[in-house]
Order: structure tokens, then C-alpha cells, then sequence
């Protein structure tokens, strides 16, 4: 019988890596409550619907890429429905704001979520089908100050801070506006434009996008039509007074705050619902999926899907990513934390087996990390075996049970000592 294998575009997070995984996701954590957000857990599949309606029924996560499935009614108060498993988490945050009545508070809402998300895409490195991010958004009624560009320039410095205490160097950010969507829309009508001429030299998806959804032609990755794109006329152009006020604003709080970023006016990002600031953080040593995060402004989402006025701003990162970065640039990062337990215990003997137990579990309740040898062991297969996982072997024989003095062998040193059980929790922690 063929072996099972993880499907194409997924794959199993194995220790030492998950502690890696786990140290990312904490110091998110301790970045993010400091800036006081709070966490946010929304299901991992969610109505088609929001998706279409959020993401944008046009670009390539809604139209080509997609985990969708018709959900069976099973019984007869339910209705068939079509489901998806979440290709990012922004919908379904502003979906559950808008379903718990968020902004009556007339607060600002700082959610953080981690998590997989789902997208059908061609697996490479740092790209899969199910991967992990780390994102959070600040969303609210406009009179709690949900426009203002100050929200944005403190998102961007959250994430300036949170890479910083990551140890992730080199990296870039890029900054854009897409305007409003009125700006957006007359954008649209001059590259719709602009396009008729070149139309004939693009690829087939872009001369579909230069009809439907013009700005999508500004993400294509085909090197053929590079040199073409960037000679259309730039969305920076199109922006009203107003939103060339809030971008100013934006930048100059960032120069205040003395955050380096790079302007790139064909920056517009491959979802619907952006509008004005728009910005990603690269880094050269991921290779061709270089992004390790994207984000922007959303002023209609909320609208878009049935809400109130709602402006927000968000980002979401890619955990993978952090993880590929670090790895490359620190080598050591691949087996994350030295391993070592602070003992391994060896009983002589299987009549020492609980006794061990309740050893471990005294240390263990002290705060010890401990591994558990087993009394069928002989005293070499003990010693080697503790060698390979444990800082320190405590031997447990009839006589040390009963004399409550313990033998212990630092791996390091080399030095043999006896130990009372009483200061047998100390000694080890030191
Ligand atoms: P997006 O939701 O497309 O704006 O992506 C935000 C971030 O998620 C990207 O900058 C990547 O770091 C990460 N990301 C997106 N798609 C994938 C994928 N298929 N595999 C791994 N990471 C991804």
C-alpha cells in the first residue's frame, strides 16, 4: 500500500522548529499587548460570500485559488452553503466586528490573530497551501479617530519594533497610497486607458485585468510585461488633495518616529479592499517570495460587507517566512534552543520505576524540565541516552531511595556528586 504522505503545500512543524515557531509567536505577543491589542480567534472557514464580497471576486485568491466546498444540509432547518477555508484573516476580523456590534463601543478595536491560512497557490519555497500568519487591525467608527494617519505611522513603527526585537535585519519598507476609491476608480479609467495601446504586448491574465480590474495589471509577476507596466502612469497621480494630505501625514510621522521606508508607487497589493496606505516589508534573503509582510488601509471593508462605516488599517505576516529568515541569516536558529533538559533521571531497575516517577514529579512540579529514563535500561544505555537530551543524569538506585542521597553527573564538567533529595531541586537549577 502506497505510505500517506502531507499533502502537496503543507507540511508537518517538527521540534526543535516549533520552538522557533513558538518563541516568534510570543514575542508578537509581548509586542502587541504593549501597544494594547488584543487577541481575536475567528473560525478557520467562513461563507464564500465573504471572500468574494471582501478580497475581491477578481483577484487571483478568490478566482483561482480557494480551498470552496458545497456544505451539505443535514437536516432540514439547514441550508446547503457554500464554505472556504479562510485565505486570510482581515474578512472574517471585520466580519466578526461588524457581527458583535464592535464599534458601538465607539472605541477604537486592536485585534491581533495568529493563525493558518489556505490559498491554492503553486508551492515553493516560503510559498505553501496551508501557511501561518501573524496580523492584527485597528478598526473603528470614524469619530474614535479611525482615519487618522497617525494610526497608520503606528502600525508601521509597531512593526519597525516587533522586527527589530525579532533580530530580523535587512529589512525594507515599502510605502504606497492607493487613494480613495473615487481616486481608485479614476486611476482605473486612466490605466484601462493606457492599456489599449500596449494591450496586444501583455500576458493573457493581464489583458483580461486591463478590461475587469485595471490596478490588478500593476501585481503581475509575468518578466515579460515589467518593463511595460512601469511605464504606465502611476497611481500617485490620481490622488485627490485629500489623500495626498493623509499620505503626507502618514510619512511625516514615520520620518518623526525615524523609520526608514521606501517609496513604490506601483505598490497596490493583491486584495480589493486597500485604499490609501498600502505597504509591504521585504527582505533580500527570502529569494522570490520576498515579502514578509503586507498590509494596508481599508476605509470600505466594513461597508462592503454589510457594516457601518468603519475605516481600519491592518497587516498580516507570514510565520513561515520569519521563520525562513531567521534560519538564514542565523544558522543556529535551525535547531532553535540548545536542547538539554536540566535532568534525566535513571532508575536501577524496574522496582525503581515509580519511585522515579515520583521524583520527576517532584522536580518537575519545582519547575525542572526532567526526562524519565526507565529502570530496563542498563546504567550505559542510561548514561548515553541522557548525554544526547539532558544537562545532567540522576541515578536512582535502591540505595539512594533509601539514604535519600542522590548521585548526580554533570555532562558538561564531567564532575560526579552526591546530593541530599532536599537540595536536589536547587542544585539542579543552577
Ligand atoms: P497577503 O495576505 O497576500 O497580503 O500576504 C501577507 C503575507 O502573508 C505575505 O507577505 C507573506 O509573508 C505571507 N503569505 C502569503 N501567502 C503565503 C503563502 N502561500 N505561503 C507562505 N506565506 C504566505
Amino acid at each position: 500500500m502506497a505510505t500517506l504522505k502531507a499533502v502537496r503545500g503543507t507540511r508537518d512543524l517538527l521540534p526543535p522548529e516549533t520552538e522557533l515557531w513558538n518563541r516568534i509567536e510570543a514575542t508578537a505577543r509581548k509586542v502587541f499587548a504593549r501597544y494594547h491589542f488584543g487577541e481575536i480567534r475567528t473560525p478557520i472557514f467562513e461563507d464564500t460570500g465573504l471572500f468574494a464580497r471582501s478580497v475581491g471576486e477578481e483577484t487571483d485568491i478568490v478566482s483561482k485559488e480557494m480551498y470552496t466546498w458545497e456544505d451539505r444540509a443535514r437536516a432540514q432547518s439547514e441550508k446547503s452553503q457554500s464554505l472556504t477555508l479562510r485565505p486570510e484573516n482581515t474578512a472574517g476580523v471585520v466580519r466578526a466586528y461588524i457581527e458583535h456590534k464592535l464599534g458601538e463601543s465607539g472605541l477604537l478595536q486592536k485585534l491581533y490573530y495568529i493563525g493558518p491560512q489556505f490559498r491554492r497557490e503553486r508551492p515553493q519555497k516560503g510559498r505553501y497551501r496551508q501557511f501561518w500568519q501573524i496580523g492584527a487591525e485597528v478598526i473603528g467608527p470614524p469619530s474614535a479617530g479611525s482615519e487618522s494617519p497617525l494610526r497608520d505611522a503606528e502600525v508601521l513603527e509597531m512593526l519597525a519594533t516587533l522586527l527589530d526585537e525579532l533580530h530580523i535585519e535587512g529589512w525594507t519598507l515599502e510605502l504606497n497610497s492607493v487613494g480613495s476609491s473615487a481616486d481608485r476608480a479614476r486611476y482605473n479609467d486612466v490605466l484601462r486607458a493606457a492599456l489599449i495601446p500596449v494591450a496586444p504586448r501583455i500576458c493573457a491574465d493581464c489583458q483580461r485585468r486591463a478590461v475587469t480590474n485595471p490596478l490588478r495589471v500593476l501585481d503581475c509577476k509575468v518578466h515579460e510585461d515589467q518593463a511595460i507596466i512601469d511605464s504606465l502612469p502611476k497611481i500617485t497621480d490620481s490622488l485627490d488633495q485629500e489623500s495626498k494630505d493623509h499620505f503626507a501625514a502618514v510619512t511625516a510621522a514615520l520620518d518623526a518616529a525615524g523609520v526608514a521606508y521606501k517609496l513604490n508607487p506601483r505598490l497596490v497589493r493583491g486584495l480589493d479592499y486597500y485604499t490609501r496606505t498600502t505597504f509591504e516589508f521585504t527582505h533580500g534573503g527570502l529569494g522570490a517570495q520576498n515579502a514578509l509582510l503586507g498590509g494596508g488601509r481599508y476605509d470600505g471593508l466594513s461597508e462592503a460587507i454589510g457594516g457601518p462605516k468603519a475605516p481600519g488599517i491592518g497587516f498580516a505576516m507570514g510565520l513561515d517566512r520569519l521563520v525562513l529568515t531567521l534560519q538564514s541569516t542565523e544558522p543556529d536558529q535551525k535547531a532553535a534552543a540548545p536542547r538539554g533538559v536540566d535532568a534525566y533521571i535513571a532508575p536501577l531497575g524496574e522496582k525503581l520505576n515509580a519511585a522515579a516517577l515520583v521524583l520527576a514529579r517532584e522536580l518537575r512540579r519545582a519547575g525542572l524540565s526532567v526526562e524519565l529514563g526507565d529502570g530496563s535500561f542498563r546504567l550505559r544505555k542510561s548514561f548515553e541516552a541522557a548525554d544526547k537530551v539532558a544537562r545532567r543524569i540522576v541515578i536512582l538506585g535502591e540505595d539512594e531511595l533509601q539514604s535519600g542521597i542522590l548521585t548526580v553527573k554533570d555532562f558538561a564538567s564531567g564532575v560526579q556528586t552526591k546530593v541530599p533529595r532536599a537540595k536536589l531541586a536547587a542544585m539542579l537549577a543552577k
